[in-house]
């Protein structure tokens, strides 16, 4: 048996790596001749390498380790629930401790009347318990045929077959069949990429009002649920503009559908709220949670349900559950992760300090002649790089390859920060300290020189005709 450890060359990693391990949205083959890089260790907002890098992490992992790295809090909640109750199900007229602690934190937390928890283990198994909630409170309100969900295109929900289908990504979708019946998409509000000769504001209700249309084409006694993040975040951290939402809102109390908001990304302190829906001023009837729950250090997640729908979905036998549906440690760690994000006024920090100096330092890369916009909520933001700022110009090669040069370098020069499309993105830890928010820029704006520079050099800054 081969001892895999800590301790061997990066090359033998990557070695077996590339014989054994699959790796998510990767294409496996140019991975292997490439090698990945091996994490060994993490402390706050900083990653080392099997080689002994600190790397700057800019992205929070996958937009998830909200208090940061290596907290001992955490490790110890779990060590003390495996060795108390290590796990036990609550299908059966059974429940445990860590599981109602949490709910009811949960719910304390939670905007309005969204005081229900149903415990998953990730954001895809919570957003397909929606399509379930959606459907059978319906049903059991005796309006079966409205079991239609309206998403959105560029939307990200999931990798499942149900979420992965309520997310508007065409390319999951080629793979594997979906999306789903009954899941119908509209247009995204992203101004700087579709917004024409259009003003923000107006296109924000342009799209907004595809709502309506759609509502009104599929027919109103047949649409059960919208549902949307806040802020797109794998979609390439996309925030509306400011009309965009209030339409919404309006257009979902007008036909009385339930309003799905996906906070997997922007719920627990992520847009200087405790959650997005209360930055975009909204009121969802369900919200689906994940991610920064447990900072990543344990896999759990949820849908959050208002008053209404868990009243109608308790009068039937709600045929649907995962084994590890509040598992016991997953819940100690997340209660403890909470815990943590309150008392050090970690939301307080990004709403009132280091969001507003995150804000400034990062919007100040539009200055750079690679950069279109930059734009942040809280610490979410992203940079929209072009060939041409005043006409908003896409690049003339492929999608993508813009950003990934770019994502090369940053990588290069020890900073994660991802590319979607040629779009930069970033969400760090929560925990990020102003002096962390300038090296991060500074690296930044030396990946972004780098990158521009070999633009320039291979003839890759040019402007796509128009649209
Ligand atoms: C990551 C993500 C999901 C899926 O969560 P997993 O834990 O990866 O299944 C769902 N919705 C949004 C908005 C996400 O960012």
């Amino acid at each position: 048996m081969v001892q895999v450890s800590n301790h061997m060359p990066t090359a033998e990693l990557q070695a077996l790596d590339s014989a054994h391990h699959m790796h998510p949205f990767t294409q496996g083959a140019g991975l292997r001749a490439k090698g990945p890089r091996v994490i060994t260790r993490a402390e706050g907002c900083w990653l080392t390498d099997s080689e002994g890098e600190r790397i700057l992490d800019a992205m929070a992992g996958l937009w998830c380790v909200n208090i940061g790295y290596g907290r001992k809090e955490l490790a110890d909640a779990a060590a003390r629930q495996m060795q108390e109750l290590p796990y036990y199900n609550t299908f059966f007229q059974t429940t445990h401790v860590p599981a109602i602690a949490l709910a009811q934190r949960i719910a304390e937390l939670a905007p309005g009347d969204l005081n229900h928890v149903f415990f998953a283990s990730s954001g895809s198994e919570a957003n397909d318990t929606n399509i379930r909630l959606v459907r059978t409170y319906w049903d059991a309100k005796g309006q079966p045929d409205r079991n239609v969900i309206i998403a959105r295109w560029n939307g990200y929900h999931g990798s499942s077959v149900g979420s992965g289908s309520l997310g508007g990504m065409k390319g999951m979708h080629a793979q594997g069949g979906m999306p789903i019946p009954d899941i119908h998409h509209i247009n995204q509000p992203h101004w700087w990429n579709e917004g024409g000769e259009m003003s923000p504001e107006e296109f924000g209700l342009a799209r907004a009002r595809e709502l309506e249309t759609a509502i009104e084409q599929i027919g109103p006694d047949r649409v059960g649920a919208f549902i949307a993040e806040p802020v797109q975040g794998a979609g390439g951290v996309i925030i509306p503009p400011s009309t965009y939402w209030p339409e919404i809102q309006r257009i979902v109390d007008k036909y009385g559908i339930l309003l799905i908001a996906d906070e997997v990304i922007c719920g627990f302190g992520r847009t200087g709220n405790w959650f997005g829906s209360q930055t975009m001023n909204i009121r969802p009837h369900i919200m689906t949670i994940a991610k920064g729950l447990s900072s990543g250090y344990q896999p759990i997640g949820g849908s959050v349900v208002c008053d209404e729908v868990a009243e109608v979905i308790a009068g039937v036998e709600f045929n649907h559950g995962y084994t590890y549906s509040g598992h016991p440690v997953a819940c100690a760690v997340a209660l403890e992760n909470l815990r943590i994000l309150d008392e050090e006024g970690i939301v307080t920090r990004v709403a009132t300090d280091t969001g507003p100096y995150l804000k400034e330092k990062f919007e100040s890369l539009a200055d750079h002649p690679l950069v279109g916009e930059a734009r942040i909520v809280g610490m979410m933001g992203s940079i929209a790089l072009t060939p041409d700022k005043a006409s908003r110009a896409q690049f003339a090669a492929e999608a993508g390859t813009v950003g990934y040069i770019t994502r090369e370098r940053c990588f290069a020069n020890n900073l994660i920060m991802r590319h979607v499309y040629d779009r930069m993105i970033i969400s760090p830890p929560l925990v990020i300290s102003r002096d962390e928010i300038d090296t991060l820029i500074e690296r930044a704006w030396k990946s972004l020189d780098e990158a521009h520079a070999r633009l320039k050099d291979e003839g890759l800054m040019q402007a796509a005709p128009r649209a």
